[in-house]
C-alpha cells in the first residue's frame, strides 16, 4: 500500500474505533430504564410505548419509500413532496379511526421549493480520488454550474480566526472541523459559515465531529457559496489528504444541481375531540422531517396520536375541554404555514387553557465514549418550556417527576422550535430534544424507547387532566408588571 493511501486508512480507521464487543445480557428494545405506575396512574397504562412506537415506523417507512422511488439523496418526509402528501393521509386516516370529528386538510400554496436533485463531491490528490459520499448540501444552498467546480481544497481546522487568516481562502473548497455537535445551524463554530465565506472561500465543507459517518440536513448557513455538511470519517479522510498532498495541492471537485420548484402544496391536518364545554385544548405535531426523522418529528407525532385515542376512550361528558389535534406542516423549509395560520389567528385561541407542542419527545440516551457513540438504555434529558400560571409549572414539574421524563435542570425561557411563534397565544407547553443524530440519517426508530414514548404521552395526559381540574384564568400567565395579561 502506498505511504499516502496507508496514512489514510490509519486516520480513517481513528474515528472508526470499535465498541467494545462484549456480548449483550439483554434485548435492547425491551430493556430501556422503565417508570413503573403506582396504583394510582394505572389508568394511563393504556398508553403503550411499543403501540406508539409503531406509528414512529409507519412515519419512517412513508421517508424510506419516498427515498427508494427516486429521491436517494434529498429524502424524508419533504414539504410539497409525495411523501408530505403520503403522511398527511395516513395521520387524516389516524384521525378518522380514532373517531375524532371535523377531521380534515386545510392545503397551503408553497412558496418556490429548493430540491436538490443530485450531487457529487469527491476530493483527488497524488492519484488517489476520494468519493465524499456523506457530503450533503446545506438547505437552500447555491447549486454549482452544470459542469461543476473544481477547486483547490484547503483545511481550515478549527476555523479559528487565526487558523483563517493564517490561510489563502480565496477562491478555494475550505474544510472546517467542528465539535459543536447538535448545532445544524449557521450559528456552528462561531458562525464559521460566514468568516470563512467573508474571506473568500467558493465552497466550504463542515465536518460534524460526530464519530461515524452520518449525513447531516443543516438548516440554511446564511451564506451565497456552495455549502456542505460532511460526516467524519469522509472528513477525516479529506483533511487527511489536503495536509499530506504536498507541492501539489489537494482539489475537489463538487457538481450539485436544484431545482427550484414552484406550485407545491402542504397542509395541516385537523381532528377535534368534542368536550363537555367550548374551551379548548390545543395540541400540536409537525409532520415534516429530514430523512427517517424518527425522533424529528415520528415521535412528536406518535405522542399526539397517543393522546388522541387515549381520551377518546373517556367520554365526552367527562372531557370538560374539547380537544384539538393539528398535524403541521412544519417548518424545516422555512416556511412554516401552518405556524402562520395559528399566528394569525390569535381568536383561535381565546378560550384555550393549554397548547401543548409535541415535538421530538422522545429519544435514547447516546453517548460519546472513546471515540464512538454507544448506546444505552437510558432516555435522552429533554429541553423543556411552560409558559402559564405558577400552578401550572407545577403541574408540569409534577407530571414529568410522576412518568419519568428526564429534563435539563432549568427550563427555557422561550419555546424552540414549531410554536416559537405562537406560544404566547395561550398558555403553552414542550419539550424538545435534539441529539447526536438530529437531522440525519442515523436518526432511525432504533433509536426510540418505547418507555420514553410512554412516559411522555402520559406525562401529557396527566397533564391535561390537571389543567382541565383548573378554570382558564388560573392557568394563564401571570399579568405583566405593566398590568396586562401576557397572553
Ligand atoms: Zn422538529
Amino acid at each position: 500500500m502506498p505511504r499516502r493511501i496507508l496514512l489514510l486508512a490509519i486516520f480513517a480507521g481513528a474515528v472508526h474505533a470499535q465498541a467494545p464487543q462484549t456480548k449483550p445480557l439483554y434485548v435492547l428494545e425491551d430493556s430501556y430504564i422503565n417508570w413503573r405506575l403506582l396504583p394510582s396512574e394505572q389508568s394511563y397504562a393504556s398508553i403503550d410505548g411499543k403501540h406508539l412506537k409503531q406509528y414512529v415506523v409507519d412515519q419512517a417507512n412513508i421517508s424510506l419509500h419516498y427515498r427508494d422511488n427516486g429521491h436517494p439523496q434529498f429524502w424524508g418526509r419533504i414539504s410539497g413532496t409525495e411523501a408530505d402528501a403520503d403522511n398527511a393521509r395516513w395521520l387524516e386516516e389516524k384521525f378518522r379511526s380514532i373517531g375524532l370529528s371535523e377531521v380534515h386538510q386545510q392545503s397551503f400554496d408553497l412558496p418556490e421549493q429548493w430540491m436538490p436533485q443530485s450531487w457529487t463531491v469527491s476530493a483527488s490528490a497524488g492519484g488517489t480520488t476520494l468519493d465524499l459520499q456523506t457530503a450533503q448540501p446545506t438547505y437552500r444552498t447555491q447549486a454549482t454550474p452544470a459542469e461543476g467546480l473544481e477547486l483547490e481544497a484547503v483545511d481550515a481546522g478549527l476555523a479559528t480566526d487565526a487558523e483563517l487568516d493564517a490561510r489563502d481562502l480565496k477562491g478555494k473548497a475550505v474544510f472546517f472541523y467542528t465539535t459543536d455537535y447538535f448545532s445544524r445551524h449557521a450559528t456552528i463554530s462561531n458562525r464559521a459559515w460566514k468568516r470563512i465565506a467573508d474571506r473568500g472561500a467558493a465552497a466550504i465543507f463542515s465536518i460534524l465531529a460526530v464519530p461515524g459517518n452520518i449525513r447531516t440536513q443543516f438548516y440554511p448557513v446564511g451564506v451565497s457559496i456552495p455549502t456542505f455538511s460532511l460526516g467524519l470519517q469522509d472528513g477525516v479522510a479529506a483533511r487527511a489528504m489536503i495536509d499530506h498532498a504536498g507541492a501539489t495541492p489537494a482539489r475537489v471537485k463538487i457538481r450539485l444541481a436544484v431545482n427550484m420548484v414552484p406550485n407545491l402544496k402542504t397542509s395541516t391536518v385537523w381532528g377535534t375531540l368534542p368536550g363537555a364545554t367550548d374551551e379548548t385544548v390545543v395540541i400540536v405535531a409537525h409532520r415534516d422531517a429530514w430523512f427517517q426523522g424518527a425522533n424529528d418529528n415520528g415521535t412528536g407525532v406518535a405522542t399526539m396520536i397517543g393522546l388522541a385515542e387515549y381520551f377518546a376512550k373517556i367520554p365526552q361528558s367527562q372531557r370538560r375541554r374539547t380537544i384539538i389535534f393539528a398535524g403541521t406542516s412544519g417548518h424545516h423549509d422555512g416556511s412554516a404555514l401552518s405556524g402562520k395560520w395559528f399566528a394569525e389567528h390569535k381568536e383561535f385561541f381565546s378560550k384555550t387553557a393549554l397548547l401543548i407542542n409535541c415535538e421530538h419527545t422522545a429519544d435514547e440516551e447516546l453517548v460519546l465514549s472513546n471515540g464512538v457513540i454507544r448506546k444505552t438504555n437510558g432516555t435522552s434529558p429533554q429541553t423543556w418550556y411552560v409558559g402559564g400560571s405558577h400552578k401550572l409549572e407545577q403541574i408540569v414539574v409534577n407530571a414529568f417527576q410522576e412518568f419519568g421524563v428526564a429534563t435539563y435542570a432549568e427550563p427555557e425561557r422561550a419555546a424552540a422550535g414549531e410554536m416559537g411563534r405562537y406560544q404566547n397565544l395561550a398558555p403553552s407547553m414542550q419539550v424538545i430534544d435534539t441529539g447526536y443524530y438530529w437531522h440525519s440519517d442515523f436518526e432511525t426508530p432504533e433509536i426510540i424507547p418505547p418507555t420514553a414514548l410512554a412516559a411522555i404521552t402520559r406525562a401529557y395526559a396527566k397533564i391535561i387532566t390537571d389543567v382541565n381540574a383548573l378554570n382558564l384564568e388560573d392557568v394563564q400567565r401571570p399579568p405583566t408588571s405593566s398590568g396586562g395579561a401576557n397572553n
